[in-house]
Order: C-alpha cells, then sequence, then structure tokens
C-alpha cells in the first residue's frame, strides 16, 4: 500500500539527517536542522498516532518507525499476536480466533487497551534501537475534533507506554508546520490533512488554529465506497485491502491522466467461488465522488468561517494538503476546481504530521505555544 510507494522512510533505513529532516522545510525562521543543545528533551519522541499509519520520531535521530496502526489480537486467549505490519498482513486472512483490528478506526482512540499495547510496542522497538531505556518525553498529535476524554485517552496511552512526560499538539498544527507552513506569522495558512479515518481542516495564524473541521470521511471511506460499488456493480466481494490497492493503482477525483483500468479478483456473491473483473478508472471515480464531496465541502465552509483578511492571505498562498489523502490523483485539481483557490500538495504528505510533530520536539521553547498539554501527571 501506501508504504510501498515510500520505501525510503521504513524503519530498516538507516539514519540520515539529511533526509529525514531537511533544512529546507522550516518554520517561520526556525530551521529544521537537528539542534542538539539544550537538552530539555534528550531522547525524546516525536509520534503521528494515525488511524492508518503511526510514524515515530526520536530526537536528533530521525523517522525510526513507520508502521500500519494494525494490531492483531487472538480473541481466544485475548492477547496480542502481531503489531504494525505484520498484523497488517493479517487482515482478511486471518483463522476466526485472531483479529486484525484498527484500534484507531475513526482517529479516536477506539480501543484503548489496543492502541495502549501497540503504542507501547512501538516505543519499546524504537528505544531498544537506541540501546538504553529511560522514559522519554513523548509529543503526540491527536485530531483537532477529538473531546477532552478522547485526549486523555491518548496520553494515557503514552503514559502507559512508558513515557516521562506526555505533550499533546493537534494534528492539523503538526502536519501544517510539517508541510513548512509558516505557522507563527500573523498571515493566515491552510492545511488539509486526508489521513485513513479522519480529514482535519484547519486555518492556522499566530501559532493558532482560527478555524478548523474535523470530519470522520477520509481514505478508508474511500475504500469502503469502491467495496460498495464493485458489489453492487459486479456482484463481487471484494476487502478494503484490495480496494485500497484499487484506489492507489487507478482512482482519481478528477479526471486527470493515469491508469485507465485495473483487473481485480473477489468472490462471486452468488456462487461464491473467485472471478476476476475489470474495474475503470472512470467508474472508481464516481464511485468514490460521495466521499470526495464531503472532503471538499469540509474544506469551503471552514473557509467560510475565515476571517475576511485571512481568507485573502489563503488565495495568494494557497491551501496545503498532507496525509496519505493527499496523494490520491486529481484531488489537488478537483479541490482547486471547486474553490478557486490554488491548492498544493505537501514535498512528503505521508510524512508531514510526524515531520511537524518533530520540529516542536526540537525547538520546544520556540514552539511550545503550539502544544495543547491539557492533561498533566
Ligand atoms: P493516518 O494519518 O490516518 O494514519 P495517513 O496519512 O498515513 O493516515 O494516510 C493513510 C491513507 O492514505 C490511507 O487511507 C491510504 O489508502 C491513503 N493513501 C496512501 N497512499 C495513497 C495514494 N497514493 N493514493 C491515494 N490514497 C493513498
Ligand atoms: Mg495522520
Amino acid at each position: 500500500m501506501s508504504r510501498a510507494c515510500q520505501p525510503e522512510f521504513g524503519v530498516s533505513r538507516p539514519y540520515d539527517p539529511q533526509v529525514t529532516i531537511t533544512p529546507s522545510r522550516s518554520v517561520g525562521r526556525l530551521s529544521l536542522v537537528t539542534q542538539r543543545s539544550g537538552d530539555l528533551l534528550g531522547g525524546d519522541l516525536a509520534i503521528d498516532l494515525g488511524t492508518a499509519n503511526t510514524l515515530v520520531y526520536a530526537r536528533g535521530r530521525g523517522i525510526l518507525l513507520d508502521e500500519p496502526s494494525v494490531v492483531a489480537v487472538d480473541t481466544k486467549t485475548n492477547t496480542v499476536v502481531a503489531v504494525g505490519a505484520e498484523a497488517k498482513r493479517m487482515i482478511g486472512r486471518t483463522p476466526g480466533h485472531i483479529a486484525a483490528v484498527r484500534p484507531l478506526r475513526d482517529g479516536v482512540v477506539a480501543d484503548y487497551d489496543v492502541t495502549a499495547e501497540m503504542l507501547r510496542h512501538f516505543v519499546r522497538k524504537v528505544l531498544r534501537r537506541r540501546g538504553a531505556f529511560t522514559g522519554p518525553r513523548i509529543v503526540i498529535c491527536v485530531p483537532s475534533g477529538i473531546t477532552s476524554v478522547e485526549q486523555r485517552a491518548v496520553s494515557e496511552t503514552a503514559y502507559a507506554a512508558g513515557a516521562r512526560k506526555v505533550h499533546i499538539i493537534s494534528e492539523p498544527m503538526a502536519a501544517a508546520i510539517g508541510a513548512g507552513l509558516p505557522v507563527n506569522q500573523p498571515s493566515g495558512s491552510m492545511v488539509v490533512d486526508i489521513g485513513g479515518g479522519t480529514t482535519e481542516v484547519a486555518v492556522l495564524a499566530l501559532g493558532g488554529i482560527v478555524a478548523s473541521t474535523s470530519l470522520r470521511v477520509a481514505g478508508n471511506a474511500l475504500d469502503q465506497a469502491i467495496v460498495e460499488h464493485v458489489r453492487g456493480e459486479f456482484s463481487l466481494l471484494i476487502g478494503e485491502r484490495t480496494a485500497e490497492e484499487l484506489k492507489i493503482s487507478c482512482g482519481s477525483a478528477f479526471p486527470v491522466a493515469g491508469p485507465k483500468k485495473a483487473e481485480i479478483r473477489g468472490r462471486d456473491v452468488g456462487s461464491g467461488l473467485p472471478r476476476n473483473v475489470t474495474v475503470s478508472g472512470d467508474e472508481l471515480r464516481k464511485a468514490m465522488d460521495a466521499p470526495i464531496a464531503r472532503i471538499v465541502a469540509a474544506v469551503r465552509s471552514t473557509l467560510d468561517r475565515c476571517p475576511p483578511e485571512l481568507a485573502g492571505d489563503l488565495v495568494s498562498r494557497g491551501i496545503v494538503l498532507t496525509g496519505g489523502g493527499a496523494l490520491l490523483r486529481g484531488l489537488d485539481a478537483r479541490l482547486q476546481h471547486e474553490i478557486g483557490v490554488p491548492v498544493l500538495v505537501a514535498d512528503r504528505p505521508l510524512d508531514s504530521v510526524v515531520l511537524g510533530t518533530a520540529t516542536v520536539v526540537e525547538h520546544f521553547e520556540q514552539l511550545q505555544k503550539v502544544v495543547v498539554d491539557g492533561h498533566r501527571r
């Protein structure tokens, strides 16, 4: 899936400061080059706990982990059998008593225990690579629409994973910083982060969020729309992984160049036997239209709620797309066509949130005001 397109950021990749954080990404005047001085957050981690993928950045070392947010649980014994990439391979192929779960389905901690277990596993994996285990400070990002109870659950999972201190940052803020937007300046910036479970739309200025919308419609909803289309049109059952592959290989949000069709294999609704069908890019676009229209509507309504001076900045600067969903072919063109404002895709949309969170870890003093520390221990 998405990671296959970006193997260079996998966990096996050796640390390279030039690649993991590049000087070209900057927050106002703050360079993202690693600074080791003032060891406020020594051994600290920045975590993008996404609905689809979790990324962990270690201070001074770069992105050390990038794995699907999936856990395989043995329902007979109630124990975790696999986490991350290994667990994702089990989706749709597990024997009856092994369930592959996405504990953050809609951007919130749907299953606290499983999320905590997953986070603990990822944090241990990263810290083992460092050698010593001392409780790190963790800056972790959460969707902007999250309730205080949900925020507390995220914070608790990070403490349960071994953190000494947890700081929370809102996801659209992290995405904007990671995409290099000047969030600390008075002029407005708009970021649209489209993940697996949630789309976060936000207008930012002077280190704060001026207007935002958090929508529980994103990549997974597009996959689901494809599953339903294939079942309705071809009487064929396909899994969400096949639908996602189809979306990535020939899906689009606007008529743009790209592969025109793809052959997929599923199970016939009537006979139960495997069968192949060819699906065209045009019909995939139509199938995904309803969830895409909801994303467009969320962008429009956030713009409507934004003060006129800032709206003017956005028209000249443009809207920046981050998250894996930003890679959907033609989504930028579609938004630009419908909203009438320039739309750009961030350089590394799948990494924007973790890079932004990492910037907060590296420049904690200067960026402290973007941290929304709700809950203290
Ligand atoms: P999250 O932050 O919720 O973990 P991500 O930002 O990692 O989500 O994005 C994951 C979503 O992006 C998935 O729904 C995935 O299908 C989608 N995605 C990844 N690559 C592409 C692509 N090339 N085209 C369309 N969608 C993509
Ligand atoms: Mg995300």
